[in-house]
Formats: C-alpha cells, sequence, structure tokens
C-alpha cells in the first residue's frame, strides 16, 4: 500500500497538537476552502507516493516526539493508509491527531459507507474537524485557523456518544498531559 504525501515527515512541530509531533502532510483535498493556507496540497497527482511500510518503519524511529499528526491537503481521502499509520502509531504508543475539512457527523456517514471510517476513529486522539472559513479566521485559537472548526476529543466522544471537546483554558495542557499519560503509561 502506498500513501501519496506532500512533503516528508516533519518532526518537533509544536503548533500541530499537544507536545512536540511528527506531521505526515498528505497530498490531495477537494474541500476547495477559500484563503487555504496549503493550496499545493489540493492536486490528487501532486506529491509523491511512498511505501506505507517505510512510512511506518519511520515513525518507529521517532524520537523524543509525543504524537503524530495527520494533515494536509485532507488525510481522509486515504482512508487505507491513514488508518494503517494510526492504528500503527498507536500501537507504539504515539498518540493521534487528525485534520481534516469533513465534519465529524460526515464522517460518521461516511462509514455507513466504508466502515474504515469508523474505524480511524478508534485510534485517533483528537479530531480537527471544518473547513477552514476565512471571515471567523482567529489567531488566538489553539491548533487550528478559524472558530468553526472543533478540537474533538476522540476518545471521550466515542464513549459518550456525542461530541466532547477539548477544554480550551489554562489547564488544557495539563489535562491533556495527565490524559496521555492516563491512556499509555
Ligand atoms: S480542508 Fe484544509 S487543505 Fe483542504 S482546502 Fe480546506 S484548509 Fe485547505
Amino acid at each position: 500500500m502506498t500513501i501519496r504525501l506532500a512533503a516528508p515527515l516533519q518532526s518537533d512541530s509544536v503548533v500541530d497538537g499537544f507536545g512536540v509531533r511528527t506531521v505526515i502532510w498528505t497530498q490531495g483535498c477537494s474541500h476547495n476552502c477559500p484563503f487555504c493556507q496549503n493550496p499545493q496540497t489540493h492536486d490528487f497527482n501532486g506529491g509523491c507516493e511512498f511505501d506505507i511500510e517505510e512510512i511506518k518503519e519511520e515513525i518507529s524511529n521517532l524520537k523524543n516526539q509525543d504524537g503524530i499528526t495527520l494533515s494536509g491537503g485532507d488525510p481522509l481521502y486515504q482512508i487505507d493508509a491513514i488508518l494503517e499509520i494510526a492504528k500503527f502509531s498507536q500501537s507504539i504508543g504515539l498518540n493521534v491527531w487528525c485534520y481534516t475539512g469533513f465534519l465529524y457527523e460526515e464522517i460518521l456517514e461516511m462509514g455507513k459507507k466504508n466502515h474504515k471510517y469508523l474505524e480511524l476513529l478508534n485510534y485517533l486522539d483528537v479530531l480537527v474537524d471544518g473547513k477552514f472559513i476565512n471571515e471567523l479566521k482567529d489567531l488566538n485559537l489553539l491548533f487550528r485557523g478559524s472558530s468553526n472548526q472543533r478540537l474533538i476529543d476522540v476518545k471521550k466522544t466515542l464513549k459518550n456518544g456525542s461530541i466532547v471537546l477539548i477544554p480550551e483554558n489554562d489547564g488544557i495542557i495539563e489535562n491533556f498531559k495527565n490524559r496521555t499519560e492516563e491512556l499509555y503509561i
């Protein structure tokens, strides 16, 4: 299996989710959000194809990373590949964030036709959902560009059966650190 990426894996990011993270920039997106910051990632034939086993090996050799972040582009257009990557990353103790232009509710609908979308949710810690809307752009937002986008705590959401957001207050980092320790230590 292969995955089409816009760039090689980018380690040591501190702006793509909690902690120090490695970002996987997937190639391909058709949401066409006006003023998208990564238009070069839209073309489904752009970027380069990578063997999924090579990506997994690269992930297993990462040092001092709290987790991986699936970004793009929109990772959900390559569901088979990102499911494999998310599953593998979680199995070696990395937490997994995923950015998508789809809404959580739309992913549930997509899951009715392809169960892999639902399966993916089991391997995500945080889903940042929704298109970027320039009119709602706010530079003070945590880990996202516009206020319509949600930081969804996927584990709690699946447990509750309704959407649970990551609380945005001064304690967020501490809260998330504690939860990461609960999950992985
Ligand atoms: S979903 Fe993301 S990559 Fe796709 S157009 Fe919107 S902002 Fe750009």
